[in-house]
């Protein structure tokens, strides 16, 4: 499992900034001893690596291309990609846990945020030292969260009063904030609501058979007030404030699925050189042969979509469409390098010893979250024929 490097078969690290090997080399390392040793016990168990938080942190996990003078670390759209890239080789749950802190959280509050909000919250959030979450789907609300039936009124005194449940929200239970969506006379806004506000709970939702190491809560508003200053976000109004935040955050997720499919191409690799059936490793029959080359062929073309949308983004010119098509292809292509991968380890293939079945299985929460693959396809589908398919 411990593998040294990453696949490169078509020299894509040729083309990074020294700033950016050296961000992905600390992440790689930082996996490779921290998470790899520890991340199956926590899939099994069902419980979220809740110590390696503080040094995620340090390494710049959270936000990290939001500015310096906020605590963040100010790196490229490519470096982010990278980060992702390593540390969803060690599991799509801490991935999900650092999208969300990122670009659910600490990137609304940057862009849509007051001075104080921004003072306040990114900084603690930058270092690890508080946890957010982004509370958009409801039970009846999914692909179509303009729907929400989540309410907030405006009170007296300054104050808001916000009524209603999110459902499927990671990091929910373990929060310190939640920047829930919610829907107003003037449309819908961004309220951030602290732990331990009166009638706001977050329920754990147990017994996922895929992020198992990722926390996923619901979000209950019973009668909860808010302070207007502390917790509206001034700066956006309308569901281009969430949507804006998927589009960071599927960005990150094109390059984070790599991460999961590199590691099972890898493993898959190393163990059909290893394996030996009918007196020759079955790395020499041409089935296995066909699997091993179809999966680094499409990684590879993976790898090159996400890298000339990091270069594009870090220009300021990636479009939200742009960013479909790379998260539904990259998504689909780990996911068949997963199952791929799967079958070359035969038996061993469904043990936790091998990373394979959890990667597998984490990658179907993240086929669904952050628009599923329909939906990005209609969304790619309405780009090129004028015409939306989906409402
Ligand atoms: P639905 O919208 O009910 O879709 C069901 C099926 O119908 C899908 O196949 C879909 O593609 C298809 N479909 C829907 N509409 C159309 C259409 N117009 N045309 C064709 N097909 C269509 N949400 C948050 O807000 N915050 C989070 O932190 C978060 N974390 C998550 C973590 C996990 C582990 C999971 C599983 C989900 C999480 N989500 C989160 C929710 C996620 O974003 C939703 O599950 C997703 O948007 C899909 O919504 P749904 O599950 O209600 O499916």
């Amino acid at each position: 499992q411990m593998v040294s490097e990453l696949t490169d078969f078509m020299g894509f690290q040729d083309l990074l900034e020294d700033e950016e090997k050296l961000v992905r080399e600390t992440a790689r390392a930082f996996v490779n001893e921290q998470v790899m040793p520890i991340i199956d016990e926590h899939a099994q168990q069902e419980t979220f690596p809740h110590h390696l938080v503080p040094a995620m942190g340090r390494l710049g996990f959270f936000g990290p291309t939001l500015p310096e003078e906020y605590g963040c670390a100010e790196l490229s759209y490519v470096a982010y990609g990278l980060l992702m890239y390593e540390l969803e080789r060690g599991d799509s749950a801490l991935r999900s846990m650092a999208s969300v802190q990122g670009s659910l959280v600490m990137y609304p509050i940057f862009s849509y945020g007051s001075e104080e909000q921004k003072r306040f919250w990114l900084p603690k959030m930058a270092a690890g030292e508080a946890i957010g979450c982004f509370g958009l789907t409801e039970p009846d609300f999914g692909s179509n969260p303009g729907g929400m039936r989540t309410r907030a009124r405006r009170e007296a005194g300054g104050r808001w009063r916000i009524n209603g449940a999110k459902m499927w929200i990671t990091n929910g239970s373990i929060a310190d904030v939640a920047l829930v969506w919610a829907m107003t006379d003037e449309g819908v806004r961004g309220f951030l609501v602290e732990k331990g506000t009166a009638g706001f709970s977050a329920p754990q939702m147990k017994n996922k058979w895929s992020l198992r190491a990722s926390v996923t809560s619901e979000l209950v508003f019973d009668n909860v007030v808010v302070d207007e200053e502390r917790s509206l976000l001034p700066g956006v109004l309308g569901l281009k404030g969430p949507l804006s935040c998927l589009t960071q955050a599927r960005y990150g997720i094109a390059w984070g699925v790599l991460g999961a499919a590199d590691n099972c191409y890898q493993t898959a690799l190393d163990y059909a050189q290893h394996r030996v059936q009918f007196d020759r490793p079955i790395a020499g029959f041409q089935l296995q042969q066909k699997k091993l080359a179809e999966m680094v062929t499409e990684l590879t073309k993976a790898q090159l979509l996400a890298l000339h949308l990091g270069r594009r983004k870090d220009r300021g010119a990636a479009t939200p469409q742009q960013v479909s098509m790379a998260k539904m292809n990259n998504v689909h292509c780990a996911r068949e390098i997963c199952h791929s991968a799967r079958t070359i380890l035969g038996a061993n293939g469904i043990m936790g010893e091998y990373p394979i079945m959890r990667h597998a299985a984490n990658l179907e929460s993240v086929y669904t979250y952050e628009g599923t693959h329909d939906i990005h396809t209609l969304i790619i589908g309405e780009q090129v024929t004028g015409l939306a398919a989906y409402r």
